[in-house]
């Protein structure tokens, strides 16, 4: 690379088409840097779900279909010995972390599960989760995302969004009693059928 007219950066820069500045050339995954950020997104993003989704749009254009690098909503999930970490939409830590962002914390008694819910404080819109140790499904929280759902409703049918193991503890009804005690809600959990979730309500 070094000796090559291939711009770099940290990593290989790309535009949005994942091209870099050599005709015919492209990157993709941990080494591609975006030369323009994508939203919050970092210009590298060493995950392998946007690695994959990189790989995807470029089949499409290296097979004369064109088309522009659109990750979505920011996910990702990983695994820390049995611990399950997950991530949908945007959850900052305090470093960084929009004055509009509000949390909500809740933690298990035995320290082995937990989740933090980001919502803009003034409108109620959800903005992101992070769970530990409870696996959601991603289809769910990418919709929600995308349809801007409120924290509220989020809450109600957090229940769906849960994707543990058969026989698994469920603890949606302690999540929302705290939820509601925090904030004078009176929030009831729900459950839609799979038919329901995903045709227009
Ligand atoms: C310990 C660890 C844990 C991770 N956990 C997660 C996780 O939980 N979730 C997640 O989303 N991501 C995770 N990642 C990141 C994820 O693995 C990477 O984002 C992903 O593998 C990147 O894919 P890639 O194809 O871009 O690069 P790579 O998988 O690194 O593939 C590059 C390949 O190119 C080969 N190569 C290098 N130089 C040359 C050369 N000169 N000639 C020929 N071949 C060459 C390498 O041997 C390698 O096989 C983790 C990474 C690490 C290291």
């Amino acid at each position: 690379m070094k000796n090559s007219d291939i711009e770099t950066n940290r990593g290989i820069l790309v535009n949005r088409f994942l091209e870099t500045n050599t005709k015919d050339i492209f990157a993709i995954g941990d080494c591609a840097e975006q030369r323009e950020a994508i939203g919050n997104r970092r210009p590298i993003e060493a995950v392998w779900y946007t690695g994959r989704m990189m790989g995807e749009t470029l089949a499409q254009t290296i097979c004369v279909n064109r088309i522009e690098y659109k990750p979505g909503h920011w996910f990702n999930s990983a695994k820390f010995f049995d611990i399950e970490y997950q991530t949908y939409g945007w959850v900052f830590g305090e470093r960084g972390r929009p004055d509009y962002e509000k949390h909500f914390h809740w933690k298990h008694t035995d320290d082995t599960k937990c989740i933090t819910i980001a919502y803009h404080k003034n409108s109620n819109h959800f903005l992101g989760i992070n769970t530990f140790g409870i696996r959601m499904r991603h289809e769910i929280f990418d919709k929600w995302l995308t349809e801007k759902r409120d924290v509220n409703y989020v809450l109600e049918y957090l229940a769906d969004a849960n994707f543990d193991p058969e026989f698994y503890a469920l603890h949606e009804k302690e999540i929302i009693a705290q939820f509601n005690q925090e904030n004078g809600t009176s929030i009831e959990s729900k459950k839609k059928s799979w038919k329901r979730i995903f045709t227009k309500t």
